[in-house]
């Protein structure tokens, strides 16, 4: 049997960046794209280019930073749309456009409101629009799974005949069972004359716990591509995981004989981490393949087993996705070079000021703890500002408050604003509170806080706290994190982190109003 090569397409920047508080932001994306090009996916979709000024730009900077992978951009079926796609990925080593039209009855009759008929003549006429800017040319039927067979073939046979060079087939919604979805893409196969001039993909969602089983049972009966984001972030219940995609072709190689997929298996965990600690979002902690638990044996039975011989309860070793044990502790002694060397080992790579910051920051808490452990610095690395504090606008400085549980609670906070110092002293229910209060107070603001949770880095009493909460302003959600010894001190710097968000935004949106008119984003059909 001839073997076929896999293409895992990563959507982590795109449809996971549209999971429910999971923006991100251009240096964050820049950095878990650097993770997956190490990654070795064969195709990184890094944004949907006319969304906004800001995705425009992160397409474009992904493009021109990633060497090795195919960099593509999501564009409605509409020239204005893909016109974008192409400025934003032209540059790229390997540009690919990717643009997507509605099949099923639904979203034509009450989304589209066109008939069938024109759906495919609009999809044939955008696909051969676009390949004559880009030779590579991805087209996705929109909720395939509830598209009407026989339309499909028709559809799929005559965007290959129009130049597609893939061809996705979107369980948009999350409705596909394994065993019919694998016979649908089977069905394709037999049906579709021209299927061989062009690559089958798949992109399943997890509405019903299914999206994995489902990108399975496709790659089983033909597909060639599978799409998917890191830890099965996106869209309601997210996507098809690629961790557990590549480690069950990986582990089950015996009965996934024909497929082989290039990516280094030993970059999963570091890349893992790396989307978590961008998008502030954990996995749980019985996450297949990266949760905290995946490889952890409890019971006395799988100790003694494991003990025994690994291979009693373990059918894939942490060191296959990159979890080694680090065997040197970091503490007081440790130098700037253990730090960077762990830091590597974890997925984090830094600038050098950074580096120099995060190291100050280590020495502070090797002093207050004897023994920093990994999740200490990933949290030290997580609570970092990604700009040095001269380009921040806000700066904190210092706290000092009063409380108790039989008196006011009373906070001063001292920040630096554009260099100038500034004070404000503030009541609240708590000191926490209390402390936002003094800041609101000295910016003039009126901002909603959402998901505020503070938690120990570690188990112990001495463990570091983290402080992740959300400020929502004018309809737009910012991300603060915030680690300090004081838990009071990591819920300021959270603040501060995600304030600094926010006028940033606030800033770039009246620069970025020119290029918002000069795009022209035109009547949407999708
Ligand atoms: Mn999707």
């Amino acid at each position: 049997m001839s073997t076929r090569k896999i293409a895992i397409f990563d959507t982590t920047l795109r449809d996971g960046e549209q999971s429910p508080g999971c923006s991100m932001k251009l240096h964050d994306k820049l950095l878990v794209a650097g993770n997956l090009e190490a990654l070795k996916v064969d195709v990184i979709e890094a944004g949907f280019a006319i969304a906004s000024p800001g995705d425009f730009e992160s397409v474009q900077a992904i493009a021109a930073q990633v060497k090795g992978c195919t960099v593509a951009s999501l564009a409605r079926c509409l020239k204005g749309d893909i016109d974008q796609a192409w400025a934003a990925v032209c540059k790229a080593e390997r540009p690919r456009i990717h643009t997507f039209l509605a099949t099923s009855p639904v979203h034509m009759q009450y989304k589209l409101r066109m008939s069938p008929e024109q759906v495919l003549q609009q999809a044939v006429s955008m696909v051969s629009y676009a390949r004559t800017l880009c030779p590579d040319v991805q087209f996705s039927l929109e909720d395939y799974t509830r598209t009407e067979e026989a339309f499909s073939w028709r559809v799929i046979e005559a965007v290959i005949k129009a130049g597609a060079t893939v061809v996705n087939l979107p369980d948009t919604v999350g409705y596909a069972i394994p065993e019919e979805f694998g016979a649908r893409i089977r069905g394709v196969m037999e049906h579709v004359p021209n299927v061989d001039q062009a690559t089958i993909a798949v992109h399943c969602h997890n509405d019903l716990g299914l999206a994995v089983a489902n990108t399975l049972a496709a790659l089983r009966a033909g597909a060639g591509q599978a799409e998917c984001t890191i830890n099965g972030i996106g869209e309601r219940a997210g996507n098809a995981a690629l961790e557990e995609i590549v480690m069950a072709l990986r582990t089950r190689h015996d009965y996934f004989s024909d497929l082989t997929c290039g990516v280094d298996t030993t970059k999963i965990m570091s890349t893992s981490r790396c989307v978590c600690s961008v998008t502030g979002s954990r996995v749980q902690n019985n996450k297949a393949i990266v949760g905290q638990n995946a490889f952890a044996h409890e019971s006395g039975i799988h100790q003694h087993g494991m003990l025994a011989n690994r291979e009693t309860y373990e059918i894939m070793t942490p060191e296959s996705i990159g979890l080694t044990q680090s065997q040197m502790v970091l503490g007081k002694h440790s130098g700037k070079h253990a730090l960077k060397d762990r830091l590597a080992q974890l997925g984090i790579s830094l600038s050098e000021d950074r580096l120099q910051e995060l190291f100050t920051r280590f020495k502070d808490l090797a002093d207050a703890k004897k023994v920093v452990t990994d999740a200490d610095i990933e949290a030290l690395a997580r609570g970092l500002e990604m700009r040095p504090d001269a380009q921040q606008k806000l700066v904190f400085d210092r706290f000092l408050a009063a409380t108790g549980n039989t008196n006011a609670n009373v906070s001063t906070v001292r920040l630096r604003v554009d260099g100038q110092t500034v004070e404000e002293v503030a009541m609240g229910s708590g000191p926490i509170e209390a402390s936002f209060n003094a800041i609101n107070k000295m910016l003039n603001l009126h901002v909603t806080i959402e998901n505020f949770s503070v938690s120990a880095v570690t188990a112990n009493v001495d463990a570091q706290g983290e402080c992740d909460l959300r400020v929502r302003h004018n309809q737009r959600v910012y991300l603060g994190r915030g680690v300090a010894q004081d838990i009071i001190e990591a819920a300021i710097r959270a603040y501060v982190h995600a304030l600094n968000g926010l006028l940033e935004d606030e800033q770039r949106m009246t620069v970025n109003a020119a290029t918002l008119a000069a795009a022209n984003v035109g009547g949407g059909l999708v």
